[in-house]
C-alpha cells in the first residue's frame, strides 16, 4: 500500500488530490440516504424534543424502532443478518444527519456503534443470528458496559469478575458498571469482566437475566433525553455460549470498538455544529439592536465565519477518513471467512485518524455552541431558547469515547507503536526530515506550484515541524516518552493540525471552489502559527543551551516565510455567504 494510504501515513507523504474523498464526491444514492435521515430527524424527532428531554424513554424507544424501519440502524450490519451493509461514507452521513438533537444522537450512536458492532465483528454465527436481526431493525436495543466506578480512562482496571460455574455451563458475573448509555431501553448489553479476576473478556448479557439490576437515572448536564444508569451485577449467570470473542482478549474488543465510536463522534459533531450554526444565523438575522439586525455587525460576522471555518475543516477530515476506510474495505471480500477480522483490522489501521477527528470534532463543536450562546446574548442563557441545550449537550463529547486527554496521548502513542511494529515508516522518515530540517534554509526549497501553492508549502512546513519535534522528543526521552504527557500532547496537536490542513487543502484543490480556497488560506496561516506555538511550548523543556537556540531558530525559519491573509475580508465574505444560505456555507 502507498505510504499516504496507511494509517498515519498522511504525516509522511503527500496525498495526491484525486485520491482524496470529499463531500463533493457523494453519489446520488448517498445523498438520498442523507435526506431520508434528515427528514426522519426533522419530522419524527425534533417535534418531540420536550418530551424526550423529560425522559420519555418509551417514546425514545419507539423512535428508534421507526429509525430501524427506515434502515437507519442497519448501515453497519451485514446483509446476511438483516442489515444493509452500507459503505462507511453512508454510515457517516446517517450519523451526521441524526445529530441535530444530542440525546437522540447519543442513543442512536451507542446502539448502532458500541451496542451492536462488538457482535458484528466478534459474534459467532449463532450469536449474530440471534441478536443482529433485532438490533438492525430496532426490535432490540444495544448497550456497551465497560466503565466502572474505579475504572474510567483506566479501563483495564475493571473489577467486574466472571467465574465459571461448577457445571461449566455459565459464567457468574459480579460487579458494578457506571454511566451506561441506553440502560433504560436496552435489551442486550456487551459487558466486560475479568474471568477469575484476570482475563479481560466480553459477555453478551440479556436484560432480563436474573441478578442484573440498574441504578437510577443519572441527573446529567446535557443529553438528558438519553438514558445513563449504573448496572449492578449480582451473581448474574451468563451462559458460556454468550462469551463474545475469546476469553482474555476482551480488551481488543473494548478498545477497538472505540475507534469506530470516535470517527462517528467526529461526524456527529459536524451535524450538531451545522444545526447550531443554522440556528445562530437565523437568530442573528432576526435580532435587532441599534436599529439593525445584529448579523450586520463585524464581530457577529467574525463568529459566524469562524464557526463555518471549523465545520468545514472537520467535515473535510471526517469524510476523507470515511473515503479511506471505504477504499480499504473494498479490497476485502465479504465472502471470505476471515472477513470480520480483516474489516476489524482495517478500522484499526486508521485508529490515529479516528482519534484525530474525535478530538478536533468535539472541540470544534464546543466552540460552535459556545458562540451560538453568545450570538443569542442573554437569551442564549435561557432554557426556552435552543442555544442553551446545544451548549449543554455538546460538552460530553470531550469526555466519552476516551477523553480528549487520553486521545491526545493515544495519537503519538499509536503512531510510535505502528512505527516499531514496522507498519509505518515513521522512524526513518522522521530521522531524515529532522536531520535535513536542522540545517535547512527554507527559502532554498523548491516551492510547490499551482493554486494554493503557499498553503501547500505551509503544509510541508507544518509536517516537517511535527516530524522534527517527534524525532527530537524520541531522542531526548527514549522509552520514557510515555511519561512526558505535555510533550505528547504538543505532538498530537501538530498531527491534528496537519490532518486538518491537508484535508481542507486537498478538498479545496479538488473542488476548485474559490471560497474554500480562501478559507484554506486563512487556516494555513493559523496552522503554521499553532504548530509554532506548540513547538515553543515544549522545546525549552526538551533541549537547552545552544541546542535550544538552534531549535528555536529552526522553528522560526520554518514559520517565517508566510504572509498573513486578509482575515477580516475573508471572514466577512464567509459570513455573508452563510447569512445568505441561512446556515453552513457548503451545505448541499
Ligand atoms: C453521559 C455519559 C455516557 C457514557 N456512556 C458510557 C457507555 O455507554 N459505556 C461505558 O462503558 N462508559 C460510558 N461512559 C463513561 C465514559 O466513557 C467515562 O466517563 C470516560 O471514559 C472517563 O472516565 P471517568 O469518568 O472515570 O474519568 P477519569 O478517567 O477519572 O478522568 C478524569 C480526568 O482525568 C483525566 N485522566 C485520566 N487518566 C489520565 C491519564 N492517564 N493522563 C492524563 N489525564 C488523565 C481525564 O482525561 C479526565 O480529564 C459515559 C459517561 C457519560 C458521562
Amino acid at each position: 500500500m502507498k505510504t499516504y494510504k496507511l494509517g498515519g501515513g498522511f504525516l509522511l507523504e503527500e496525498t495526491p488530490v484525486d485520491e482524496v474523498f470529499t463531500v463533493e464526491d457523494l453519489t446520488e444514492e448517498q445523498k438520498m440516504l442523507a435526506k431520508t435521515a434528515e427528514e426522519f430527524m426533522d419530522r419524527e424527532v425534533l417535534p418531540h424534543v420536550e418530551r424526550l428531554e423529560a425522559q420519555d424513554f418509551e417514546l425514545m424507544r419507539s423512535l428508534m424502532k421507526k429509525a430501524g424501519e427506515l434502515g437507519l440502524l442497519a448501515a453497519d450490519v451485514p446483509e446476511k443478518y438483516g442489515g444493509l451493509e452500507l459503505d462507511k461514507v453512508s454510515s457517516m452521513l446517517i450519523a451526521e444527519k441524526l445529530s441535530k438533537y444530542g440525546a437522540f444522537s447519543v442513543t442512536w450512536g451507542a446502539h448502532t456503534g458500541i451496542g451492536t458492532l462488538p457482535i458484528v465483528f466478534f459474534g459467532t454465527e449463532e450469536q449474530k443470528g440471534r441478536y443482529l436481526p433485532g438490533l438492525a431493525t430496532g426490535e432490540l436495543i444495544g448497550a456497551y458496559a465497560l466503565t466502572e466506578p474505579n475504572a474510567g480512562s483506566d479501563a483495564m482496571n475493571i473489577r467486574t469478575k466472571a467465574v465459571l460455574s461448577d457445571d461449566g455451563k455459565y459464567y457468574v458475573l459480579n460487579g458494578n458498571k457506571q454511566f451506561i448509555t441506553n440502560t433504560a431501553i436496552a435489551d442486550v448489553f456487551t459487558v466486560f469482566a475479568k474471568v477469575d479476576g484476570e482475563k479481560f473478556t466480553a459477555f453478551i448479557v440479556e436484560r432480563d437475566t436474573p441478578g442484573l439490576d440498574f441504578g437510577p437515572e443519572e441527573k446529567k448536564m446535557g443529553i438528558k433525553g438519553s438514558s445513563t444508569r449504573a448496572l449492578i451485577l449480582n451473581n448474574v449467570k451468563v451462559p458460556v455460549e454468550n462469551v463474545l470473542g475469546e476469553i482474555g482478549k476482551g480488551h481488543h474488543i473494548a478498545f477497538g470498538i472505540l475507534n469506530i465510536g470516535r470517527y462517528k463522534l467526529g461526524v456527529g459533531a459536524v451535524g450538531a455544529a451545522k444545526y447550531a450554526l443554522k440556528t445562530a444565523v437565523g437568530y442573528a438575522k432576526e435580532r435587532v439592536q441599534f436599529g439593525q439586525p445584529i448579523a450586520n455587525f463585524g464581530l457577529i460576522k467574525e463568529k459566524i465565519a469562524r464557526m463555518n471555518l471549523l465545520i468545514f475543516l472537520t467535515e473535510s477530515m471526517v469524510y476523507r477518513l470515511a473515503g479511506l476506510l471505504d477504499e480499504a474495505m473494498r479490497s476485502l471480500s465479504p465472502g471470505d471467512p476471515d472477513y470480520p477480522k480483516k474489516a476489524w483490522d482495517t478500522v484499526a489501521e486508521y485508529a490515529v485518524e479516528s482519534s484525530v477527528v474525535k478530538v478536533f470534532g468535539s472541540e470544534m463543536l464546543d466552540y460552535v455552541v459556545d458562540e451560538t450562546v453568545q450570538i443569542f446574548g442573554g437569551y442564549g442563557y435561557i432554557a426556552e431558547y435552543p442555544a442553551e441545550m446545544f451548549y449543554r449537550d455538546s460538552r460530553i463529547n470531550r469526555i466519552f469515547e476516551g477523553t480528549n486527554e487520553i486521545n491526545r496521548l493515544l495519537i503519538p502513542g499509536m503512531l510510535m507503536r505502528r512505527a516499531t511494529k514496522g507498519k509505518l515508516p515513521l522512524i526513518p522518515v522522521a530521522a531524515r526530515v529532522a536531520k535535513e530540517t536542522l540545517t535547512l534554509i527554507p527559502s532554498t526549497l523548491p516551492r510547490p506550484e499551482g493554486p494554493l501553492s503557499e498553503q501547500k508549502f505551509a503544509l510541508q512546513m507544518v509536517k516537517r515541524m511535527a516530524l522534527t519535534m517527534a524525532a527530537v522528543a524520541a531522542d531526548r526521552f527514549k522509552e520514557d516518552i510515555r511519561e512526558e504527557q505535555e510533550v505528547l500532547a504538543a505532538l498530537a496537536d501538530m498531527v491534528i493540525t496537519v490532518y486538518a490542513l491537508e484535508s481542507a487543502l486537498l478538498r479545496a484543490l479538488k473542488s476548485g471552489d474559490g471560497l474554500m480556497e480562501r478559507m484554506v488560506e486563512l487556516f494555513a496561516y493559523e496552522a503554521v502559527k499553532h504548530a509554532e506555538w506548540r513547538a515553543y511550548s515544549v522545546l525549552p523543556y526538551m533541549v537547552e543551551g545552544d541546542d535550544l537556540k538552534a531549535m528555536t531558530s529552526m522553528v522560526r525559519k520554518l514559520t517565517r516565510p508566510f504572509t498573513p491573509p486578509n482575515s477580516v475580508g475573508v471572514n466577512r465574505e464567509i459570513a455573508e455567504r452563510s447569512l445568505e444560505r441561512e446556515g453552513y456555507v457548503f451545505e448541499g
